[in-house]
């Protein structure tokens, strides 16, 4: 394998930053200094006034296959993830069908390792995700899974919910729960509150998200082992966390970017594009998310893509599946709402080292089938890097996008900051912003 050699790129570390090369030989990170004496093969990268920190971690990729690989594939998910800076993804389970035994999951890791990335799989919590049976998780747990979630919807049965976070602690994998109440929630396509009213829409609660995390952080206090909360859209939902948190508890959680970035005064044009799963919420839930991630509490950004087919998106708001794309424009996302004065310790610790802890991907992780991820950024770590250039400004085009899905709520947005090069697995995959 030959080498490549990062110039003088502000390397982002775990303590400190400083500007210096990279040099990357045979996968790994062979040297970090002020400047490097490359051999002269070496594909040279220059990366003045660029970031350099590890390659993204995706906790959440809906990448579709088995079952609606008109949506998106495992090699189409791979691409649009590597364009978004990402080294790793976790495939979601809710494919059809689920991914809730050891011959699906196989599946899903062999057509995973035919891409450059590192593809890990979440196995579903129950069989079929229907809430009552649980599935074989110490089975996944031995083919590497250490995520397992119904997503797409929570565990309703606390009962089941209980059973099942006894059963995955002594395995040492950890629950993912997509919290809403399917009760509260019934029928519903948008944030609850004035706005559905005035649109004829039928409201998702927050209190429908809410009541499931509390419940959960109750039955974590009770038993003891790990949940990750997925995708928190309400302001009590991160406060209720950050509580258990500084308790002790052993939760983690995420917000997804279009929760950060958009709410619910999108659905007024009654574009299914802006239907997701929890909701769009209220202007001041957008905040309380941005305020989070700003002040550094934030344990991952993920970001929940969810392609879907345009024939099956472009029915009307109240029939159309819930979901939009993210894995292309998660980043430029992230940096824009840490702000000007944000700091790039924390979008990297958002971006990759807080998701590579709850995944299970670093360096003195158990692994079985990926390279490492969330580095330190010092030599003899495995290459997963993402060259990140924060003065960049570019517009997105859901025409020109990887995905084979093309719902995304951002389509002609201006956005800042650009992945310009994203290394994986010591491979250069991504180069000025293009597919190599
Ligand atoms: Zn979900």
């Amino acid at each position: 394998m030959s080498a490549i050699i990062i110039r003088q790129g502000l390397v982002v570390g775990e303590h400190v930053n400083t500007v210096a090369d990279v040099l990357i030989v045979d996968g790994r990170i062979a040297e970090v200094a002020a400047t490097i004496d490359a051999p002269s093969d070496a594909h040279e990268l220059d990366a003045r006034d660029c970031w350099v920190g590890p390659g993204f971690v995706d906790l959440h990729a809906h990448l579709r296959e088995p079952g609606r690989e008109a949506a998106e594939s495992i090699e189409s998910g791979a691409r649009a993830g590597a364009l978004g800076g990402y080294c790793a993804l976790v495939a979601m389970p809710n494919t059809e069908p689920a991914l809730d035994n050891v011959a699906l999951v196989s599946y899903v890791l062999e057509r995973g390792a035919r891409t450059p990335l590192d593809i890990a799989v979440a196995g579903a919590i129950t069989k079929e995700r229907r809430g009552e049976l649980l599935a074989p998780m110490a089975e996944m747990a031995a083919l590497g899974v250490r995520l397992f979630t119904d997503d797409g919807v929570g565990v309703q049965d606390p009962s089941v919910m209980r059973r099942a976070l006894t059963y995955a602690k002594p395995l040492g994998v950890r629950l993912a729960q997509h919290c809403e109440d399917e009760q509260l929630a019934a029928g519903g396509t948008m944030n609850e509150g004035p706005l559905s009213g005035r649109l004829g829409l039928i409201g998702r609660p927050a209190l429908a998200e809410e009541l499931m995390v509390l419940r959960d952080i109750e039955l974590v206090r009770l038993t003891t082992a790990p949940l990750h909360f997925l995708h928190l859209s309400t302001s009590r939902s991160v406060q209720m966390v950050l509580g258990a948190r500084d308790e002790g508890l052993p939760v983690t959680f995420e917000v997804a970017p279009h929760h950060f970035t958009l709410d619910e005064g999108a659905c007024a044009s009654y574009d299914p594009v802006f239907k997701v799963h929890p909701p769009l919420r209220a202007p001041n839930d957008v905040a309380a998310l941005r305020d989070a991630l700003r002040r550094g509490v934030v344990d991952a950004v993920a970001t929940d893509h969810a392609p879907h087919a345009p024939e099956l998106k472009d029915l009307v708001f109240d029939e159309a599946p819930a979901g939009m794309l993210g894995l292309e424009h998660a980043a430029a996302l992230t940096f824009e709402a840490l702000g000007p004065a944000g700091d790039p310790r924390t979008f990297f610790q958002v971006l990759s080292r807080g998701p590579a802890r709850i995944a299970q991907l670093r360096e003195n992780d158990i692994r079985v089938h990926h390279s490492a991820h969330g580095a330190a950024m010092v030599s003899g770590e495995d290459a997963n890097v993402t060259v990140f250039d924060p003065r960049s400004h570019w517009s997105v085009d859901r025409n020109a996008l990887e995905s084979r899905s093309m719902n995304t709520p951002y389509d002609g947005r201006a956005m800042s900051g650009r992945v310009r090069a994203t290394i994986a697995k010591g491979r250069l995959v991504v180069d000025q912003g293009r597919l190599t």
